[in-house]
C-alpha cells in the first residue's frame, strides 16, 4: 500500500462505494479487549513525519534511529516520492502490541492507528485547495468493537482519539507532497536519491538540530517541524530549478542550500 491508496480512497468515497461520513454523523463503536489487538496484526501502517517524530520521541530514540529499527522505507516510482510504513506491524503482530493486545505507545500511535474505524483521506488540488473526506474503515469479521452499541459522533470519536494536531500536522506535509508534484512537476525529476536526501528534512530532526546547531531551547518541537516543511519547499523549489521546473527555474543561486536551509529553520 502507498499513498495511492488515498487516491483510491477519494475515488471509492467519489463513486460512493464507500460510506462517506460527516463530522456530526453518528456510529456505534467500542473497543474490546476480548479480541486481542487481531486489528495490529499483519496490518499496513502507514507514518508521516509527525507520527515517526513522537513515536521516537517517546522512546527516546532520534527519529533516524527509529525509522531504522521499527519502519519500512520504500520510494514509489509510480507516485515519485518516499513512505514508510511500521515494519512488525505488517509482517505479524505489532512490535509496539503487548500480551494482553493493548497498544504499548498508545499516548503516541499512529493518526491512523489512533481514529480507527474512521478514516480521513485528504487530497490537494492543482489550486491547493484541501479536499477532505471522512468514512468507516471496511470492517474487519474479527473485530468485536463494531458489536458495540456505544454512540459517538464522529466529532467525538475525534476529540476522544486527540487526532487533530496529528491531522494538521499530516496535512502540511501532504501539501509539501502536491506542490512539488503541481508546482514543481516533481513526476519529471525526483529519484529515489533526491526522496533520500530529504531524509532528515523528514525524519530526522535530531540530526539537523546538531548539524545546525538549533537547541530545542530556541526552537520548539512543534515550531520546528513546521519549519522543516517549510523548508523542504524551499529545497524541492531549487532541486527542481535545477531540472528547469518551477517558479526559479533557470536561476543560480548564491549560497549553500544547508545555508538558506538554517536560515528557515531558525527563523521560520
Ligand atoms: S475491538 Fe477492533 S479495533 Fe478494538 S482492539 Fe479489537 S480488533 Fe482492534
Ligand atoms: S502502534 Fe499500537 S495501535 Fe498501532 S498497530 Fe501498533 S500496537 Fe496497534
Amino acid at each position: 500500500m502507498s499513498y495511492s491508496y488515498k487516491q483510491e480512497l477519494m475515488e471509492q468515497l467519489e463513486k460512493g462505494s464507500l460510506p462517506e461520513m460527516k463530522l456530526k454523523d453518528c456510529f456505534t463503536f467500542e473497543c474490546k479487549d476480548q479480541c486481542m489487538g487481531r486489528c495490529c496484526n499483519s496490518i499496513t501502517i502507514l507514518l508521516d513525519p509527525w507520527d515517526v517524530e513522537i513515536m521516537a520521541r517517546h522512546l527516546g530514540m532520534s527519529g533516524q534511529n527509529f525509522l531504522t529499527e521499527y519502519c519500512k522505507y520504500d520510494f514509489s516510482h509510480q507516485l515519485k516520492w518516499s513512505y514508510v510504513r511500521l515494519k512488525h506491524a505488517e509482517d505479524g503482530p505489532c512490535i509496539f502490541m503487548l500480551e494482553d493486545g493493548k497498544c504499548k505507545i498508545y499516548p503516541v500511535r499512529s493518526r491512523n492507528c489512533r481514529t480507527y474505524p474512521i478514516g480521513r483521506a485528504v487530497r490537494f488540488e492543482q489550486d491547493n485547495t484541501k479536499t477532505e473526506r471522512i468514512f468507516i474503515v471496511e470492517k474487519m469479521d474479527f473485530c468485536l468493537g463494531h458489536k458495540s452499541e456505544k454512540k459517538w459522533t464522529v466529532e467525538e470519536w475525534f476529540a476522544d482519539a486527540q487526532c487533530e494536531k496529528f491531522y494538521q500536522l499530516s496535512d502540511m506535509y501532504l501539501e509539501v507532497i502536491n506542490y512539488a508534484a503541481s508546482q514543481l512537476n516533481s513526476q519529471d525529476w525526483m529519484n529515489e536519491n533526491i526522496a533520500r536526501m530529504m531524509l532528515p528534512l523528514l525524519y530526522g530532526p535530531d540530526v539537523l538540530r546538531v548539524k545546525l546547531g538549533i537547541s530545542e531551547e530556541t526552537v520548539s518541537h512543534e515550531e520546528f517541524y513546521r519549519r522543516r516543511m517549510k523548508a523542504m519547499k524551499v529545497v524541492l523549489t531549487d532541486i527542481a530549478a535545477g531540472f528547469g521546473f518551477g517558479p526559479k527555474a533557470g536561476e543560480v543561486f548564491s549560497g549553500s542550500l544547508m545555508e538558506r536551509m538554517k536560515g528557515i529553520l531558525l527563523t521560520g
